[in-house]
């Protein structure tokens, strides 16, 4: 276990020193650090990013005054996103365990769509 500096949060992968500051964030939250993230397989970041950005505009939408008939609709849109995110943020987890995984090959073979 690691000791992390009162008031940051490390990096979820293990091998990273780099923390954020916590008060930015809720109890319990985790974090990812930019390089880190951008070293994972590409397709793994992609729907990440993707299913964030789009819990981040449902978001927004609920505050507008076109969408009022469908916060219902919103909250489930949002619900699945939060699952999807969830499921990828573990997945990101368990990428970091593995141990001594060679950097870029994972990048290069989603590239060439070999996996
Ligand atoms: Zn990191």
């Amino acid at each position: 276990m690691r000791s992390t500096k009162p008031g940051r949060i490390p990096c979820i992968n293990p091998r990273c020193n780099r923390t954020a500051p916590a008060d930015k964030y809720e109890d319990g939250d985790e974090i990812i650090c930019g390089k880190c993230r951008r070293s994972l397989p590409s397709a793994m970041n992609r729907r990440f990013m993707k299913h964030r950005r789009a819990f981040d505009r449902l978001d927004r939408m609920r505050k507008q005054k076109k969408y009022a008939g469908r916060v219902h609709q919103i909250n489930r849109m949002q619900w699945i996103c939060h699952r999807i995110i969830t499921e990828v943020w573990a997945d990101m987890k368990s990428y970091f365990r593995e141990p001594d995984r060679p950097e870029g090959i994972d990048n290069f073979l989603d590239e060439m769509g070999m996996r």
